[in-house]
């Protein structure tokens, strides 16, 4: 049986009608026809989501990190998807939290394309560069909390241009978006049927158990200008919702766009500030930021600090901050 047959075929006329799981692991059903699946990294529930977009050629957004395909494919399996049912995967970038289950994915499913950013596909048929960069920025995280990646042969993958469609059915796709900034290698999807965009981290990281929406920023390639440029591109398609990989669906996605754009403006002054008074920009961050968290109970604190911390998103804006030409520029467009 595949996704589209198990009575959330698309076509329904009657308004969505958002709920709790109907079973549990096997996703909860977020939009017409789009199912969120929780891949629980680290066993924590509502920090990354994959998606399902249903149709006669279901298609997988996000595989999650490696360590999350066991609980990935067993959600698969209980939406009726057998190993010739899945017509595709895509990733919005190649981060692991993302992209590290694509290889165990293509296996399992041995008919699914791998749709990916032209920037991001030579790492998912040859992850060693890509691996060595992740140990460098995860540490012994790399290991126990995401695990790895295995490549895809190159004969699966499909390299992604702006506007392209991704096939669902004939009266579905998902339309590329080209949305650098978080990363180089970086794509959105806007789903013809249902309207939502699936982000990944261009949008940033709001953890329903944290409730704020933060900036992902992290090294080597944030970009403060295409990061903007890519909100500015989302908001002239008015999707209907912001699917985040961090985490789940966001209503009211003009308003979510102009909190990500002011928000991200915000954290990158108080890093400059801070880079140009020679001051520490994770520190700055931290104490310009810290009120953000009040509140939020410490096991959650963890989770957000895992996907979006401090750390990283100063690092990100101390290289960005250092590689820009004084004046002018090179980045943008
Ligand atoms: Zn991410």
């Amino acid at each position: 049986m595949t996704a589209g047959g198990h009575g959330h075929a698309h076509g329904r006329a009657h308004p969505f009608d958002p709920g709790a799981p109907e079973l549990p692991g096997a996703g909860r059903t977020i939009a017409e026809g789009v199912i969120e699946l929780d891949t629980l990294l680290g066993g924590w529930e509502r920090v990354t989501a994959g998606y399902l977009i249903e149709g006669p050629e279901p298609v997988l957004v996000e595989t999650g990190s490696q360590s999350s395909v066991p609980v990935l494919l067993a959600g698969l399996d209980r939406l009726g998807l057998g190993p010739d049912d899945l017509a595709g995967v895509v990733v919005t970038h190649i981060h692991l939290d993302h992209a590290g289950g694509v290889g165990d994915v293509a296996r399992a499913f041995p008919g699914a394309t791998v749709y990916v950013h032209e920037k991001g596909a030579r790492h998912l048929a040859d992850p060693t560069r890509l691996l060595d960069s992740a140990a460098r920025v995860y540490g012994p995280l790399l290991d126990s909390l995401y695990g790895r990646l295995d490549p895809t042969p190159p004969e699966r993958l499909h390299v992604l241009e702006d506007g392209e469609a991704i096939r669902v059915g004939p009266s579905r796709s998902l339309i590329v978006v080209d949305s650098p900034g978080h990363a180089k290698h970086h794509v959105a999807l806007h789903d013809s049927l249902s309207g939502v965009l699936f982000a990944g981290d261009a949008v940033g990281v709001k953890l329903p158990d944290a409730g704020v929406l933060r900036p992902s920023t992290p090294p080597p390639d944030f970009d403060l200008d295409q990061a903007l440029h890519s909100l500015q591109r989302f908001a002239e398609r008015r999707p209907t919702g912001i699917a985040l990989a961090h985490y789940g669906l966001l209503p009211e996605p003009a308003d979510v766009l102009e909190e990500a754009d002011g928000t991200l403006r915000r954290w990158a002054e108080v890093a400059e500030a801070a880079f140009r008074n020679g001051e520490d920009i994770a520190a700055a961050l931290a104490t310009a930021f810290e009120s953000d968290m009040t509140g939020v109970p410490e096991g959650h604190r963890r989770k957000l600090d895992v996907m979006n911390g401090v750390h990283s998103n100063a690092a990100g804006l101390q290289r960005w901050l250092s590689g820009r030409e004084p004046a002018g520029g090179v980045t943008g467009g």
